[in-house]
């Protein structure tokens, strides 16, 4: 995106610039003179940078505001029908996909019941890029670059390191073959409880600086939110809650170890204890108040909330945000698990310690759009705009 022909230093300047304006309008819509307030350049450099901007329908200029004093301002903000980011989450037993236009508005959203399981990677991904294809044919919008969640450990390079749930996609580079299947950039690879996380920072501001997303699948995962970043580990294993202990001679888990929190906590233990086939019968028998299904969420919570005191107890980060079938199941297996916490973990209570995420089950397919356009926002001359014609 930098002027043709421009010597190096003054790309990079204008690269730098032109982040300066997208960030500050994804904070907020603003005139051209606020724009030169709020960054510190000059009126005319913000007006070359948002003429470029709109000529790639990246921001859109409206229409005078009325009722001041001298020449009425023309807002700014990012262009809704601009290029639009796109999140696809492949999950052990669903495939989700969402668009979100440039100003973080939801356009489209489709999730698909799939027994991932037994399936090989090639077929995970044709199926995920189906899904992914039928949202972008109802957004309508060219696409600016896809964010793809999933429930494993991801290396640097997108490798699916490990996903004892999903064995087909273990080792497999997925955000490549997706890219394949699309014929368009997979900018963002990462395990769903970061991008949950992420997505449910994003939603509720008020939730960071600093906490723990817990994402409840058949798989259970956490996300760690520390001074607003997310905290990783020294290669991409941290929070990995699902395999924190619970039991030292409980069920063998797919991980390889015995009794984790997944083995108590997880969605197929869940179901089964509770003798429901699927989430949303779950959901009902608890409604009900039917005895099995509140024994099952009980002990959900109980081996729940035993593990996260460990994480918490080791990471002293003082709110944890629920997301997943937690966020579906808030009401009910908040009580378990939090007698648990305040019993185990030694730091001290804090009042709206739990929250649901806002995002509910969403969070990660929500994230994954979100990253893609945080990546793009924060460096647009970073990545390859889409031609508008
Ligand atoms: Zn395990």
């Amino acid at each position: 995106m930098t002027a043709p022909g421009a010597p190096a230093g003054q790309q990079t300047v204008r690269r730098h610039n032109l982040s300066l304006i997208t960030t500050a309008l994804a904070a907020a819509p603003s005139s051209r003179a606020e724009l030169a307030q709020r960054t510190g350049l000059t009126k005319a450099t913000v007006s070359s940078l948002v003429d470029d901007l709109i000529t790639r329908a990246i921001v859109v200029e409206g229409e005078p505001a009325n009722g001041g004093v001298g020449r009425p301002a023309r807002p700014v903000r990012l262009d809704p029908d601009g290029p639009v980011a796109l999140g696809v989450e492949i999950n052990v037993d669903y495939t989700a996909a969402c668009v979100l236009d440039l100003t973080g508005e939801l356009r489209c959203y489709q999730r698909h019941v799939v027994e991932n399981r037994a399936n090989g990677a090639a077929e995970v991904i044709e199926q995920a890029a189906a899904v992914a294809r039928a949202v972008l044919a109802e957004a309508g919008q060219p696409l600016l670059g896809a964010g793809l969640a999933l429930p494993g450990v991801v290396a640097d390079d997108g490798t699916l390191l490990r996903a004892p749930n999903l064995p087909g996609l273990a080792g497999a580079r997925p955000g490549m073959q997706l890219a394949d299947a699309l014929g368009a950039p997979v900018l963002v690879v990462d395990n769903e409880a970061n991008l949950g996380a992420l997505a449910s920072l994003r939603a509720d501001p008020a939730a960071g600086p600093d906490f723990v997303y817990v994402s409840g699948e058949i798989g259970v995962g956490a996300g760690l939110v520390v001074a607003g970043k997310l905290f990783r580990g020294a290669s991409g294993f941290a929070g990995e809650l699902g395999h924190v202990v619970v039991t030292q001679d409980g069920p063998d888990c797919g991980c390889g170890g015995r009794g984790c929190v997944e083995q108590y906590a997880g969605q197929d233990v869940l179901l089964r204890t509770a003798g429901q086939p699927d989430l949303e019968r779950l959901e009902a028998a608890v409604t009900a108040r039917d005895p099995a299904a509140l024994i099952a969420v009980a002990q959900a919570g109980s081996a729940l909330g035993v593990g996260l005191a460990s994480l918490l107890n080791v990471i002293d980060l003082p709110k944890v945000v629920l997301g997943g079938m937690y966020a579906r199941l808030f009401a009910a297996i908040t009580p378990p698990l939090t007698i648990q916490l305040n019993r185990r973990v030694l730091a001290p209570r804090r009042p709206g310690r739990l929250s649901r995420s806002p995002l509910g089950g969403d969070a990660a397919v929500r994230g994954a759009a979100g990253a893609v356009l945080d990546r793009a926002l924060s460096d647009p001359a970073g990545v390859d705009w889409p031609a508008i014609v």
